[in-house]
C-alpha cells in the first residue's frame, strides 16, 4: 500500500531471543523466543499476569531486558531508546492529546520528524481514510465515542509507517459488541496495509478472530506458537487446550485428552453408544445450547449443540436428564499418554 511503498522486504521483522526480565523476585518474563515475519498478524495471547505486556514494552523499548536480545528487521536494537525504534505503539487508553483536534493528533509524529506540511496533510488524510474517518479531521477527541477515538489513537501511529505496530489489549475499554466489530475491522485495516502487528490480548475468541499466529504465555514463558486452527485443534500442553475454548479433559485409560464441545453427539441414555452421564446445567444461548454433562466414569464434559428445533423449554426440561455422549476417536485429541 501507499503508506508502505518505502519498507524493504523482509523475512523476520520482530525476532526475539532468550528474552528474560525481573522485577525484584517476580520473573515477569522468561526465556521468550519469538520469530515474527513481515506482514503477520501475531498475537500474544494469555492471562492478566503472563508476561504480555512486558514482552511487549521490550521490544518498544520502554523495559530494558535481563537477558535476551530483540531485532526489528534484522537489526539488533537492544540497546537503543524506544524513538530510534521503528515501532509504534498503541495502548488501552487512547492517550490523544485533548487540546488538539483529530488532524492535529494524527500529524503529530510526522511534526515531531520535521516532515513538510503539504506532505503531513497527504499523510494524514490517508491515515484517517484508513481507519474509516475522514472528514472527522476537525473534531476534538471529546466529541468521539470510544471506538472513534481508538480509531484515532491506530491512525496516529500508523501515519508513521513503522516496522512493527504493537497494540496493548487496544479495544479492553470498549463494550463487547463495538469490540467485536473492531476486531474484524483491525483485522481489515492490517491487511490493506499489509504491516506486521503484535497484539496483546487475554481473551481468547480475540486472537482466533485476528491472528495470523498466536503465542500463548503462561506464567512469563511461552507454551506455543501457532495458527488459530492448529492452537484449538492441536493444543500442544493442558494449558493451552484449557485456555484456548473451553476446557475438555478427559483421564481414560492412562491417557489424557481433549474433545471439542462441538463434536460430541449428545443422546438419550436407551441409546447403547457412547458415555453415560448427567446433564447438570443447561444454558440456552440462542444459537446454541450449551450442556454440562457429569460422566459416570468421572470427569465433566462441555457439549455444545445447535438449536436446530430446540426452544428454551426443551432446554430447561433437559436438566437433570440421563443421557450419552459419543464422538468419533479422530476427534480427541491426547496431551499425556502414561508410558510416553
Ligand atoms: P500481562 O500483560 O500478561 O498481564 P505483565 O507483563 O504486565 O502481564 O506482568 C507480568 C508480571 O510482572 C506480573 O506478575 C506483574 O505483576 C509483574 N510486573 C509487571 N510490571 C511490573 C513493574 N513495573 N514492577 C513490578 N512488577 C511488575
Ligand atoms: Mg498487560
Amino acid at each position: 500500500m501507499t503508506l508502505l511503498s518505502e519498507a524493504p522486504a523482509q523475512t523476520a521483522d520482530v525476532r526475539i531471543s532468550g528474552l528474560r526480565k525481573t522485577y525484584g523476585s517476580v520473573v515477569a518474563v522468561d526465556s521468550v523466543d519469538l520469530e515474527i515475519a513481515r506482514g503477520e498478524f501475531f498475537t500474544m495471547l494469555g492471562p492478566s499476569g503472563s508476561g504480555k505486556t512486558t514482552t511487549l514494552r521490550m521490544i518498544a523499548g520502554f523495559e530494558r531486558p535481563d537477558a535476551g536480545s530483540i531485532e526489528l528487521g534484522g537489526v539488533d536494537v537492544s540497546g537503543l531508546p524506544p524513538f530510534d525504534r521503528d515501532v509504534n505503539t498503541v495502548f488501552q487508553d487512547y492517550a490523544l492529546f485533548p487540546h488538539m483536534n483529530v488532524q492535529q493528533n494524527v500529524e503529530y509524529g510526522l511534526r515531531v520528524k520535521k516532515v513538510p506540511k503539504a506532505e503531513r496533510r497527504l499523510k494524514a488524510a490517508e491515515a484517517l481514510r484508513m481507519v474509516r474517518l475522514d472528514g472527522y479531521g476537525d473534531r476534538k477527541p471529546a466529541q468521539l465515542s470510544g471506538g472513534q477515538r481508538q480509531r484515532v489513537a491506530l491512525a496516529r501511529a500508523i501515519v508513521n509507517t513503522p516496522r512493527a505496530l504493537l497494540l496493548d489489549e487496544p479495544l479492553g475499554a470498549l463494550d463487547l459488541k463495538l469490540r467485536q466489530e473492531l476486531q474484524i475491522e483491525l483485522k481489515q485495516i492490517q491487511q490493506e496495509l499489509g504491516m506486521t502487528f503484535v497484539y496483546v490480548t487475554h481473551d481468547q475468541e480475540e486472537a482466533l478472530t485476528m491472528s495470523d499466529r498466536i503465542a500463548v504465555f503462561n506464567d512469563g514463558r511461552i507454551e506455543q506458537v501457532g495458527t488459530p486452527a492448529e492452537m484449538y485443534e492441536h493444543p500442544a500442553t493442558e494449558f493451552v487446550a484449557g485456555f484456548i475454548g473451553t476446557s475438555n479433559i478427559l483421564s481414560r485409560d492412562g491417557r489424557t485428552f481433549t474433545v471439542r464441545p462441538e463434536k460430541i453427539r449428545l443422546g438419550t441414555d436407551e441409546g447403547a453408544q457412547g458415555e453415560p452421564g448427567v446433564i447438570t446445567a443447561a444454558v440456552y444461548l440462542g444459537p446454541v445450547t450449551k450442556f454440562i454433562v457429569a460422566l459416570d466414569g468421572g470427569g465433566e464434559l462441555t457439549v455444545v449443540q445447535q438449536n436446530l428445533e430446540t426452544s428454551s423449554e426443551d432446554v430447561h426440561e433437559m436438566e437433570r436428564k440421563r443421557v450419552r455422549l459419543a464422538w468419533s476417536p479422530d476427534v480427541e485429541f491426547v496431551i499425556q499418554e502414561e508410558g510416553r
